[in-house]
């Protein structure tokens, strides 16, 4: 295999297969899945980032999944009584396919032990970091929300839409008076 760049990510993962390279892959397989899994509650079990009304109603969530803004009133999101807010920190149709892609990712990182004990499958261990970054990509992807019109890139849309102003844009206002 001809040199190949590791991305951050695997950096460790490479240094651990290059340690561990004479060993048996299912001696250390244990250890390599640990490294190559995703960890829930990392990412889904968070708390919600909100923006709330002036009667400290939720109005919208910035929602981890979809990584925008989306209104409560239009956006299914699942309650969560261990939750500041309430609610969710993503939407139920980001936190259905945040869970399918999650169960995919960690399904072909265990096939890939299969992958290198069958005689037919041209895979090296040095393909490792290179296989999981590919199920990396899989696991991140975003699929656009059904609702766009429904949510919003940053904060001021969100206060446009609420139709007040947003409490960070007036701070800076004030100051630029100086
Ligand atoms: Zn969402």
């Amino acid at each position: 295999m001809s040199e190949v760049k590791i991305k951050k990510a695997f950096v460790d993962l490479h240094n651990f297969l290059a340690e561990n390279k004479q060993k048996k892959i299912s001696t250390v397989f244990e250890t390599l899945l640990n490294m190559m899994t995703a960890h829930p509650g990392g990412g889904g079990g968070g708390e919600s980032i909100v923006i709330r009304d002036a009667e400290e109603n939720v109005v919208a969530i910035f929602c981890f999944y979809h990584k925008r803004w989306e209104m409560v009133t239009d956006i299914a999101y699942g309650t969560k009584a261990s939750s500041k807010s309430g609610l969710y920190n993503m939407c139920k149709e980001g936190n259905s396919l945040y869970t399918k892609q999650n169960a995919e990712a960690k399904k072909a990182s265990a096939g890939i032990l299969a992958r290198l004990q069958d005689p037919e499958s041209l895979v090296t261990i040095e393909d490792i970091p290179v296989i999981q970054a590919e199920i990396e990509k899989e696991r991140t992807v975003i699929v656009a929300t059904s609702k766009p019109e429904h949510s919003y890139a940053t904060r001021a849309e969100v206060f446009q839409a609420m139709g007040v102003p947003d409490p960070n844009a007036i701070e800076v206002a004030e100051e630029s008076h100086y």
